[in-house]
């Protein structure tokens, strides 16, 4: 560390460093009030400031005088106010209007209803409107134009045509903005040094650093605009992919046990397995043994649609590690999900003395003390469990493998805190939401990637059908044909508060009009998240058993839940699940050998709303409906905004940006290969940014 640390002295020299450090009252044109405003934005120095892109644009490229005026065209216009008027103030209609004068002509601007634009204007004041201009009789008019107020030197300006738009706080204008990192800009745009070699500049035809901080915050046109963002685009995606990169080679490093699955082992496991492998799991197998084989960790995500056999995969690597003697855990995001895995491992291991339990959070304390204190001792072999098996106080004896169920509804970070200290584990993830290979890529670029492709043999693609309000009564019919067939159902509505106030019926709700109506001659149960877990396992039991047949649910039900007698769902306020959950939900039926049912039923919604779920009730493939979400929706809703815990990128959008993440990730793989440290002089400024940005969110400790 000692040795790295000088260099990056070296090579980040010490005045550019410096100079960006200026405390941000000391520029030029900011002072201290304007600077105390400043921090509540957290910028804070010269630097600070000089990064602070703007948010947006206003797009003003069509400046004419007065004279040059046309109709039907977005048309801004530069003057001094000459006349402000209001007319019918107090109630009813009232009128502010302002003449503006240029030396070509006068022009009139109006806002009806807003009184309160009177007392933002004054003779004398420079403004530039933007608006469609009308002209009625002799007078040019605009109707509720953008302004923008202008300082005196301002109206001489060269006409300026994309204008930014800054992050503000109350007391700032978007004018003194401006003008603050236009001085910044000027003072400082060529202080910082270009963090990208050379070489990659010409590769990429990527705008060296000064050009584009001057083009992000003053473009010239459209193009100086895009070609400045595609600079930091790709410098932030680039480096995010380092941080994979290196995250990823450092765990090579790592050592983990070997456990072969030897084929004595592998015949005694299978021997164990209810059915017939598909290819796909077999394949799976295959490359999961492979990896638990070697002396590093496996780390390794394991993707198939929902129903695609993925936890026969994780029962197989749990069994090898604990062959080995070694233990195994087990996480799943539900306790619901966690029990039912217990559940299938003790049905698989009926005859064995493979020693399991299952540790939840809300388990009374001296069940969980006597569990913790078996785990330390290595008296259990695997435990299964929500993350309350990496609360700090759990501590395997010799922890060998760890799958973790429905990656994606954990985050990134809890991987580390399963580390141990000898050794360590071999990591094996799972996911039923497809992710898109974008943010596979970005979010799990260090992981290596198993996809189930098929369903088991037999299986039929689940029927499902929009329910508009007027059908409703069909469906139920429907379902209650199925459940006098000897079937069972789920009815899953959102969980609404009762203080919010939307119009979607609440799970508490729906069960009560179900149990009272449609479904009343079926036997029903409630489960939600807020029930004790006992209540809730009572329900499941239930459930399992028969006893219940109607299950109304949240979606706690929505991953991994298998009851193979349940067939037909029926999704209440559709409108409000992303695409990935409603395949989720659906994928809970028709996963034994009769067919299953979906109906999504749809109130008031937008036409992109019920375009979404129509395009759900048109496609039976994960893959394409998670990739139709990421696209209509973003990916905001694929991973809940915090939850794959890296730091929010500032300007590149994953979706949008697409292209250039592939080619950054490319590159950055490749600039790790040569240089896995980022050791090179060259290297050392882009490293620096990445240990600043990701080193504690990814764990990537001090680096080589
Ligand atoms: P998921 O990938 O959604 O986690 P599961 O592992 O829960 O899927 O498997 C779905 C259902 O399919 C389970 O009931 C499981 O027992 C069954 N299953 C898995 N693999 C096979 C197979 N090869 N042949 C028949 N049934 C299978
Ligand atoms: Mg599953």
């Amino acid at each position: 560390m000692q040795a790295d640390s000088e260099s990056s002295v070296r090579a980040e020299p010490r005045d550019a460093k410096r100079l960006l450090a200026v405390p941000i009252e000391s520029v030029r044109v900011v002072g201290e009030r304007r600077a105390r405003l400043l921090r509540r934005l957290e910028l804070r120095t010269a630097g600070d400031l000089l990064f602070n892109f703007p948010r947006d644009y206003q797009d003003l490229s069509d400046e004419r005088t007065i004279a040059e005026l046309e109709e039907g065209e977005l048309i801004s216009v530069r003057g001094t106010v000459a006349e402000v008027a209001t007319s019918g103030s107090g109630f009813g209609k009232s009128r502010v209007a302002i003449l503006l004068a240029d030396e070509t002509g006068q022009l009139r601007a109006t806002w009806f209803n807003q009184p309160f634009m009177a007392k933002r204007f004054s003779e004398g004041q420079h403004l530039l409107l933007t608006a469609k201009p009308k002209q009625r009789g002799m007078m040019w008019e605009m109707s509720h134009p953008q302004v923008t107020w202008l300082a005196a030197e301002e109206l001489a300006d060269e006409p300026r045509k994309l204008l930014p738009v800054y992050s503000l706080t109350e007391g700032l204008s978007q004018y003194h903005m401006r003008r603050m990192v236009e001085a910044v800009v000027e003072e400082f745009a060529d202080v910082p040094e270009e963090v990208f070699p050379q070489s990659l500049l010409s590769k990429y035809q990527l705008s060296p650093l000064t050009q584009a901080l001057h083009d992000i915050h003053h473009p010239e046109d459209q193009e100086a605009l895009d070609s400045a963002r595609r600079r930091f685009v790709f410098q932030e995606l680039f480096v995010l992919q380092l941080a994979v990169s290196i995250r990823r080679g450092q765990q090579r490093e790592l050592s983990a046990p070997e456990l072969l699955a030897s084929a004595k082992i592998d015949a005694r496991i299978r021997r164990l397995l209810p059915f017939e492998l598909t290819a796909s799991q077999d394949a799976a197998i295959r490359e999961v043994a492979a990896d638990m084989a070697l002396d590093r960790p496996m780390n390794r995500l394991l993707q198939g649609d929902v129903g695609s056999g993925k936890t026969i995969v994780a029962l197989y690597a749990l069994l090898v590690a604990v062959a080995h003697g070694c233990q195994a855990a087990l996480m799943a995001p539900t306790e619901i999900l966690a029990r039912q895995h217990a559940k299938t491992l003790a049905s698989l291991l009926e005859a064995s003395r493979v020693r399991f339990a299952v540790l939840t959070g809300g388990m009374p304390k001296r069940e969980r003390d006597d569990l913790l204190q078996k785990i330390t001792a290595g008296e259990l072999d695997v435990v299964l469990g929500t993350h309350a098996i990496i609360q700090e106080d759990v501590r395997f004896k010799n922890l060998g493998l760890v799958v973790v169920d429905e990656q994606h509804k954990f985050g990134v970070r809890q991987r580390a805190a399963l580390r141990q200290e000898e050794h360590s584990p071999h990591y094996l993830v799972m996911t039923a939401t497809p992710i898109p290979r974008t943010l596979t890529m970005t979010l799990f670029g260090d992981l290596d990637v198993s996809t189930l492709r098929e369903l088991p043999a037999g299986r039929q693609p689940v029927n499902t059908y929009l329910i508009e309000a007027d059908r409703q009564a069909t469906w139920w019919q429907f379902v209650r044909d199925r459940l006098r067939e000897g079937r069972q159902a789920y009815v899953v509505a959102p969980l609404v508060d009762e203080s919010e106030n939307i119009a979607a019926p609440s799970v508490a709700q729906a069960f009560e009009q179900l149990t009272n109506g449609e479904l009343e001659a079926f036997r029903t149960g409630l489960l939600h998240g807020r029930m004790s877990s006992a209540e809730k396992q009572q329900t499941m039991a239930d459930f399992h058993a028969g006893k219940i047949q109607v299950l109304v649910s949240t979606t706690v039900i929505e991953v991994g839940v298998d009851v193979s007698n349940a067939t037909v769902m029926t999704v209440s306020g559709a409108e409000r699940f992303g695409l990935a959950q409603l395949h989720q939900l659906r994928g809970r039926v028709g996963r034994g050998k009769h067919p299953g049912f979906c109906g999504v039923l749809i109130g008031e919604t937008s036409d992109r709303g019920r375009e979404r779920i129509e395009a759900f009730s048109n496609s039976t493939d994960g893959f394409a409906l998670a990739e139709l979400d990421f696209e209509m929706r973003g990916p905001g809703d694929l991973f809940g905004t915090q939850q794959h815990g890296l730091p929010p990128l500032r300007i590149a959008d994953l979706q949008r940006d697409r292209e250039l993440l592939e080619e950054a990730r490319r590159e950055a793989q490749l600039l790790v290969a040569a240089d896995p440290g980022l050791k090179h002089e060259n290297h050392a400024r882009l490293r620096s940014q990445m240990l600043i940005r990701y080193g504690k969110a990814l764990d990537l400790g001090d680096v080589g």
